[in-house]
């Protein structure tokens, strides 16, 4: 993996001044996937050290949670200039990468943050505001764990039924950390069955995706 050299995309690798690939626990229960880096993350190489994530690290803390007990990344690993949305041709370099973070962490519990990580991870188009605060099986990779959508805590800042909605989804994150770990699903694998029903419909499965080529994910 050489995200440190990636030029994939030759505007984000032009434009960035590092490449945030990640940062924390690297062994965590918990991980968390954001958009993409802002101009503080770009310049610091670390994930969420602007105001979304000094909102990410409180709720950490209410929780009984800290920072560095979980590990965070991002979709993209570089900053859209001027903070664009990711385009899918970005998203669809990129995955690799988030693929391979989450197979190495191996984590219980992945909060998406927002629609760019929810649909991307669910493999699905819904919305954020359809699908936040329901936990489902999902294989990523190699690695079966619970997706747990919520609001991407940037949208909480300004809003503040956004931020009473992220704080409740917060709250019952301790209550799917609990749940016994996800099991892949006979479907995909020769393993027994989970040894409880999912929590939500059909796991999706992200195959590790093509080499970067013209093919799109069709996501939007
Ligand atoms: N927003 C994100 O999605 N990721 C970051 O790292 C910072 C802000």
């Amino acid at each position: 993996m050489q995200a440190r050299e990636c030029t994939r995309c030759a505007e984000l690798a032009a434009t960035r001044t590092s490449v945030v690939f990640g940062a924390g626990n690297a062994d965590a229960d918990l991980m968390f996937v954001g958009e993409a880096p802002g101009a503080n993350e770009d310049l610091q190489g670390l994930p969420f050290v602007g105001a979304a994530g000094k909102l990410l690290e409180k709720l950490l803390g209410e929780i009984g949670l800290s920072r560095a007990e979980v590990f965070i990344a991002n979709v993209l690993k570089c900053r859209p200039p001027g903070n664009r949305d990711p385009r899918p041709g970005e998203i669809e370099n990129c995955t690799p990468y988030l693929i391979r973070q989450v197979e190495l962490v191996q984590p219980r519990v992945i909060c998406t943050l927002g629609n760019f990580a929810t649909k991307l991870l669910r493999g699905d188009p819904a919305g954020i505001t359809r699908v936040h605060g329901q936990p489902e099986v999902c294989t990523i990779g190699s690695h079966t764990t619970r997706l747990y959508p919520i609001y991407h805590p940037a949208a909480a800042l300004y809003t503040p039924r956004t931020m009473d909605t992220l704080r409740e989804d917060f709250l019952a994150l301790p209550g799917v950390l609990g749940l016994a770990p996800a099991a892949p699903s006979p479907a995909f694998d020769d393993a027994p069955a989970a040894v409880e029903p999912p929590v939500a419909p059909a796991p999706a499965a992200i195959a590790v995706p093509e080499p970067p080529g013209p093919k799109q994910l069709g996501l939007f």
